[in-house]
């Protein structure tokens, strides 16, 4: 097996604008960030040119935010060319955006002005979509609300992240007022949540900027120029000052340009590399006692370590015995050694106790509560602000059906039966595991209304659809699950045709009820969250001035103090193998991030008719597969016909797929995904599926898709 593979990704790699001028500071004084914080000078050739800036003098330009479900949460400049088309560019004022924004920004703007998007709400009238009015479109929402608040558990909230804010939890209130039911775990971070909250007591992590002080970082599973451009951005800083950056992946991800050093591990297997690493530390006898007291199970988590079979975890997650020796060294020479974490490993059955085995490595080498040290993370979005004006009311219990099973959950609903579904903010349909279930489920419920700008997948099983206002569209306070600045996002366009937000529709809704749900005017709803022991700025300030930095530490868990009641840091008390391939299905499907979109915020016209996917050239799959014919990707739960393409550097055991294309353009990888749970927090375990590539006819397959691209509609009436 090869070892060190620098994964040169072909799958369409991000390149990340390193060499950016050194912006400008904005007027307020955020805070100081540790270090020379400045993105300037020369780097290694992988990056390209700054964009060209936004010419603030040739026409308007706003200071927006980005409010995407991304960790980086840009600072934006926002205006229009003398052609009149949006031009958006990040804020060379802000010290974390520094003047540069993604791909997938691109593709929103895309989005804003498709001719696909509809503004105007649709009501299914003999499986016919019918234009209708916003007045008569509520007055049957409140009709049927008044039909089923007898028992109001019979009507389901899923609310997703398509775009992020304080506004947006009016919607939760407003269900909660209701006391319908709601939806608890995730399709994205929940298992790496708990995994912290059971090791640390909490979410927390050091500054992003405090990378800048490691003299080595170990990027464990994160697709560095897919994920967060701004992360990379900053690695690229850190390799130029020095610091040496280890990736530990399975490939395919387009990260070697960012690391000094590579190693493949089979995928799911990361704990049992890790615990192979912990013995290293072990046998060279360099666990410290003083670490040891920081923890409330040091002796018997070392015993676990001690007692596997070390050859065992070498095979099992195929690394070899000098690349361990190397993981291991890179946590134990001098110097400090940071973690990042990526959110894909926590994908797998075992995904929760694949972050704590890594944390236990980052804790064990003495790199938590120190600065240069630190495991990053995602951290809560909303963390800095105060939310206790969107909690549901005490003393009322709700109903709550797990995301990721999320159709086996509202078919076995008793007790009553789900009724009604009202989904904003989510393309459940098509981001959730198993598909058909999902359809199925939907299909049994009586009244469905999608909140969206698309005819996606979910909107497609909708009674109604309530046509959304996009960020920019609208005004909003977002947080970041990265760094610790909080932004306003003002509404710098005006939304097209009747499109509105989500807190008109409810605010106007609330008002046809009876009793009445009236929510908190915006201004209340954007105050009361800054007044929070994290925030000194009034909303007036923060209009202003854009963003402010919130009150943090740089360092999280300084001197190993922890956030358990103790103030000792948890390990895990098991560690369970990875089975084998079931017999006939011997490719791991690994779904992941796009770099040009995000999730399924893909322009209908961007769709490929047939999704491509990656093997390894080495693949054993590929010595029985034509890849010049007609391919298909084959699970217990159906097939989708797809292209193959060769991916060096990719593990063999891989078939990797670009998440979030449609089913009814062709794509939907969730169509042969089963529904499952993560061992902790009730995340989506989408990477225990396997699948088989073969060539057969369609006719013999389980699934038609529809690969035409739709024409261009408009429903403006
Ligand atoms: S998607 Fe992420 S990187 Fe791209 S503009 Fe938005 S916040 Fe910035």
């Amino acid at each position: 097996m090869p070892k060190n593979n620098r994964n040169d990704c072909e799958s369409g790699s991000e390149r990340i604008p390193c060499g950016l001028p050194r912006g400008k500071r904005a007027n307020e004084k955020p805070g100081p960030l540790p270090g020379d914080r400045s993105l300037s000078g020369a780097c290694s050739g992988e990056c390209q040119p700054p964009r060209r800036a936004i010419g603030r003098r040739s026409f308007h330009v706003e200071v927006a935010s980005c409010t995407l479900d991304c960790p980086d949460a840009c600072s934006l400049l926002v205006g229009k060319d003398r052609q009149g088309r949006i031009r958006i560019q990040g804020n060379p004022d802000h010290p974390f955006t520094a003047g540069f924004a993604c791909r997938k920004i691109g593709r929103f703007v895309e989005r804003l002005h498709s001719p696909h998007r509809i503004t105007t709400p649709l009501l299914r009238a003999g499986g016919k979509w019918e234009l209708v009015s916003w007045n008569d479109a509520l007055n049957l929402c409140a009709e049927k609300i008044r039909e089923y608040r007898r028992e109001p558990a019979s009507i389901l909230h899923i609310q997703g992240d398509a775009a992020k804010g304080v506004l947006k939890q009016a919607g939760k209130l407003f269900f909660a007022r209701l006391g319908a039911g709601t939806t608890e775990g995730s399709l994205c971070d929940a298992a790496g949540y708990s995994a912290y909250d059971a090791d640390c007591g909490s979410r927390c992590g050091n500054d992003m900027a405090d990378i800048l002080h490691s003299r080595r970082i170990v990027n464990w599973g994160k697709d560095l120029c897919r994920s967060s451009v701004h992360t990379a951005a900053l690695l690229c800083e850190a390799r130029r000052q020095g610091t040496r950056l280890l990736t530990i992946s399975p490939g395919g991800d387009g990260n070697g340009p960012f690391s000094d050093l590579c190693v493949r591990v089979r995928p799911g297997t990361d704990r049992l590399l890790a615990a192979a690493v912990l013995q290293q530390f072990l046998e060279r006898g360099r666990i410290r006692t003083d670490i040891l007291k920081h923890a409330a199970n040091g002796p018997e988590f070392l015993n676990l370590v001690m007692k596997q079979d070390r050859a065992g975890l070498c095979a099992a997650c195929e690394v070899g015995p000098e690349d361990v020796e190397k993981i291991a060294s890179w946590y134990l020479e001098e110097g400090l050694t940071a973690t990042l974490i990526g959110a894909g490993l926590q994908r797998y059955d075992r995904g929760g106790e694949n972050v704590r085995f890594i944390n236990a490595v980052a804790m064990l080498s003495g790199n938590l509560g120190c600065s240069g040290g630190g495991s990053y993370y995602h951290r809560p979005t909303l963390r800095n602000f105060n939310l206790d004006w969107a909690q549901v009311p005490p003393g009322r219990s709700r109903r709550s059906l797990l995301l990721p099973v999320i159709g086996r959950e509202i078919l076995a609903a008793q007790d009553p039966p789900i009724r009604m579904i009202w989904v904003n903010g989510s393309n459940v349909v098509n981001q959730a595991p198993d598909f058909r279930e999902i359809i199925r489920a939907f299909e049994k419920v009586d009244f469905k209304v999608v909140v969206d700008g698309f005819m996606t997948d979910t909107a497609e099983r909708a009674d109604l659809f309530l046509p959304s206002a996009f960020m920019l569209e609208q005004e909003d306070i977002v947080g970041s699950y990265l760094h610790d600045f909080v932004h306003h996002a003002p509404k710098v366009l005006d939304a097209p045709g009747e499109a509105a937000s989500d807190y008109w529709i409810l605010s106007e809704l609330g008002g046809r009820l009876d009793p009445p749900i009236p929510l908190p005017d915006p201004d209340a709803c954007f105050r009361a969250p800054l007044a929070s022991p994290y925030l000194d700025v009034s909303l007036e300030q923060l209009r202003e001035r854009g963003f402010v930095r919130a009150r943090r530490p740089a360092v999280a868990y300084a001197g190993m103090r922890f956030d358990h009641p103790d103030g000792r840091y948890r390990f895990p008390a098991e560690l369970h193998d990875e089975p084998p391939p079931p017999p006939g299905y011997p490719l791991r499907l690994l779904t992941l991030i796009r770099g040009d979109a995000m999730h399924s915020q893909i322009p209908p016209d961007r769709h490929p008719s047939v999704p491509p996917v990656w093997v390894a050239p080495d693949s054993a799959a590929l010595e029985h597969l034509r890849t010049d014919r007609e391919s298909w990707l084959v699970s217990p739960q159906g097939s989708l016909k797809v292209t193959v393409h060769r991916l060096p550097g990719l593990h063999p055991g891989v078939v990797l797929y670009r998440r979030g294309d449609w089913a009814k353009l062709g794509g939907g990888a969730n169509q042969i995904i089963a529904a499952g749970l993560t061992d902790m927090g009730g995340g989506a375990a989408y990477y225990r599926q396997y699948v088989r590539l073969e060539n057969v006819s369609k006719k013999s397959s389980g699934t038609q898709q529809n690969t035409r691209r739709p024409a261009a509609r408009r429903f403006t009436g």
